[in-house]
């Protein structure tokens, strides 16, 4: 049980550390991310670093199913402060679920 506990604590001291570090280069870890595919389609998903449900983790990158082509495609976090306004409205017009 203790054992158990010590675990769980570290995986989510890592998330955290991960989601701390993500966030000081710019990254939206741990709320609504920009996305890019390798097609340059734009979209957003819930991005939380170490977990994830839907999609093939390469370390930054992930490889997913891009929901505005509807193609299997790797995808990278954009940060925000590199995309225009347009670019953020069309990648958040395209909202994926909310499972990470
Ligand atoms: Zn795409």
């Amino acid at each position: 049980m203790g054992v158990v506990v010590a675990v769980l604590g570290a995986v989510v001291l890592l998330i955290v550390i991960m989601t701390v570090v993500g966030r000081a280069r710019g990254y939206d870890y741990g709320r609504e991310s920009v996305m890019r595919c390798s097609r340059g389609h734009l979209f957003t998903e819930l991005l939380i670093p170490g977990v994830s449900f839907r999609a093939v983790r390469l370390g930054v990158a992930r490889y997913e199913r891009c929901p505005v082509g509807r193609h299997w495609a790797l995808c990278r976090p954009q940060r925000r402060s590199d995309l225009s306004p347009d670019e953020i409205a069309e990648a958040e017009a395209h909202r994926t679920s909310r499972l990470p």
